[in-house]
């Protein structure tokens, strides 16, 4: 059997046409080195996983469902503890009653900010939906609410931190400095673990009691390194992204110090019960099998980043990172200039997902969010972005933000057909 024709006939029956197949398939012979290292730092992750597992003796009865209050869940117990010590922390907060990332980041600032205190972003406006948390936009129930002010320095033009704006933007009363890793919906770099770990130490010097909290978002697994390695106080991100390996159905985690990660426990739960309870219903075997499985699967995502970017690219379209740049992420954003090609990208992503591939996505005005929002989400897990989904609000330049694929196989076809969509709606290969 020849196995490049089988290949070939097949991609050509799922619908992708000659042309843009073998334009793929010339981009990606020249990603090989890139790929053999992203296997290698998956390979180091894998093994720090491993280890945490191992050291913490995860065995079949930390998979047991429990109910009501949830005491004495060594299910849930045991997992924070694997949690921490991959994250090299002292404490954690992994739970299914962290309902997304945004609540997960909620759930620390509201923790441990009180009346009187400033917040502080040194790395520019944070995720949109945050927006609404800090109240940077008035919001019920908003952190402004509860007397908590809010102080912003941007990047410098090309993306480095302005140290000067920030030393002079902190005062008495700046509790808690929140980094946001990942770019998110701007067009500002991602920040490495050791950038942020630089900024950490120039905020430390200028107030040394300032707590450091980092948006570790489409972050983790992506080095071998995390936020928490360079002196975050906590690290927070959502499971239904790169920690959940794409088998958490929900969640959110808090990695950190020990007093941090109280205050969470006890503001998601209550003063007095704190971390003891919180049954697990049953979600637990997924939770252990997705961070098990989450080196691997952010590396596979990482790849389609990769291509993705270097396929556009070669095509004239402005990407975020570039093609060649080091990653800290997997997000691709990639300026599609037309309204029309942003919706062909996400119909494309659709088409090519295990679920609801024949579903048509529509712009519509999502929760949290300033925009018109498209998304394409073909995911077993609603919503889930470590599964291949695309979106981008509907403002021009018409980005489309793009991660994710439980398998890179899936990611490479997700963005064959997304560039099939594009020519069907009237995009020029040359
Ligand atoms: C996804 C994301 C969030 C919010 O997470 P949700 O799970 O969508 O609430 C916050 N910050 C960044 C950088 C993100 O990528």
């Amino acid at each position: 059997m020849d196995l490049e024709k089988e290949i070939r006939e097949m991609y050509a029956a799922g619908g992708i046409s000659e042309p843009v197949l073998r334009l793929g398939e010339e981009v990606l012979s020249s990603l090989e080195p890139r790929f053999e290292r992203i296997d290698r730092i998956a390979e180091y992750n894998q093994m720090k996983v491993l280890s945490a597992f191992r050291k913490n003796r995860v065995g079949e009865m930390h998979f047991q469902a429990t109910t009501g209050y949830g005491y004495n869940d060594s299910g849930r117990d045991t997992l924070e503890r694997v949690y921490a010590d991959t994250f090299h922390t002292e404490d954690a907060l992994v739970r299914m009653q962290i309902a997304c990332g945004t609540h997960a980041l909620n759930l620390a600032l509201s923790a441990v900010l009180r009346p009187g205190d400033e917040l502080l972003s040194p790395v520019g406006k944070p995720y949109d939906t945050l927006e609404e948390v800090i109240g940077i936009r008035p919001s019920l129930g908003s952190l402004a609410e509860f007397g908590i002010t809010y102080a912003q320095v941007d990047l410098k033009p090309d993306g480095s931190f302005d140290y000067e704006a920030i030393r002079n933007a902190i005062r008495p009363n700046t509790r808690l400095a929140t980094i946001q890793r990942s770019k998110g919906y701007a067009s500002r770099p991602t920040l490495s673990p050791a950038k942020i770990g630089e900024l950490i130490a120039f905020l430390k010097s200028c107030k040394p009691d300032i707590l450091c909290m980092v948006d570790n978002c489409y972050g983790e697994f992506v080095d071998v390194t995390e936020p928490s390695d360079y002196g975050a106080d906590m690290v927070v991100g959502s499971l239904i992204k790169n920690p959940g390996g794409g088998l958490a159905p929900a969640g959110g985690y808090i990695c950190g110090t020990r007093e941090c990660v109280e205050m969470a426990a006890r503001r998601l739960t209550s003063p007095g019960l704190g971390r003891e309870v919180g049954a697990n219903l049953g979600t637990i075997p997924a939770f252990y099998q997705g961070f098990f499985m989450a080196p691997t699967v952010t590396a596979g995502a990482e790849k389609g980043a990769i291509f993705a970017a270097s396929l556009y690219e070669r095509l004239g379209f402005r990407v975020h990172p570039a093609g060649s740049a080091e990653r800290f992420d997997i997000i691709q954003a990639i300026d599609l200039k037309k309204p029309e090609y942003l919706k062909a990208f996400c119909l494309g992503i659709q088409a090519a997902a295990p679920v609801d591939s024949f579903v048509t996505p529509e712009p519509w005005a999502m929760p949290g969010y300033m925009d018109e929002v498209i998304m394409a989400a073909g995911a077993f897990v609603q919503g889930s972005s470590i599964e291949l989904s695309a979106d981008g609000p509907l403002r021009d330049p018409y980005t489309v933000f793009f991660q994710g694929g439980l398998t890179w196989y899936h990611a490479k076809f997700g963005i064959l057909m997304s560039l099939q969509k594009l020519v069907d709606a009237g995009f020029s290969l040359c």
